[in-house]
């Protein structure tokens, strides 16, 4: 029996922090919320997400650079981090995937289809997961 997994939502807008974790609580995952990298990088001290939803536009500190070093650090590379972008850019997905995020998803986002998505990035995740013997 294993925990609800925990997804971790970095994001300044309240309107979407709202949105995103009602949807995500909802579909029975954990969520922390961050409004900032800063935010984000004092929660991921205390606790090891499953998953990290990024906004990539931030105060402070952008989502693509708060991502850049979160993959530079042995304690945090591994989390699988998804891009939350609100432009539509043809560029925009390279830009997050040379920053390191596994994928992205556009903002508004879909609340139809929003759970759907986190879930089978968490699915992807775990299928790349190398297996260890226990
Ligand atoms: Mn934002």
């Amino acid at each position: 029996m294993s925990a609800r997994q925990l997804i971790l939502i970095v994001e300044d807008n309240e309107a979407n922090q709202l949105l995103t974790r009602s949807v995500l609580e909802l579909e029975g995952y954990a969520v922390e919320v961050a409004g900032s990298a800063n935010e984000a990088f004092e929660v991921l001290r205390e606790r090891t997400p499953d998953l990290i939803l990024m906004d990539i536009q931030l105060p402070g500190e952008d989502g693509l650079a708060a991502t850049k070093r979160l993959k530079a650090y042995p304690a945090t590379a591994t989390i699988p981090v998804v891009a939350l972008t609100a432009h539509a850019m043809a560029g925009d997905r390279e830009h997050a995937l040379a920053a390191g995020c596994a994928g992205y998803i556009s903002k508004p986002i879909d609340t139809r289809t929003f759970g759907m998505a986190v879930k089978e990035f968490l699915r992807m995740v775990d299928r790349d997961r190398p297996v260890l013997a226990s």
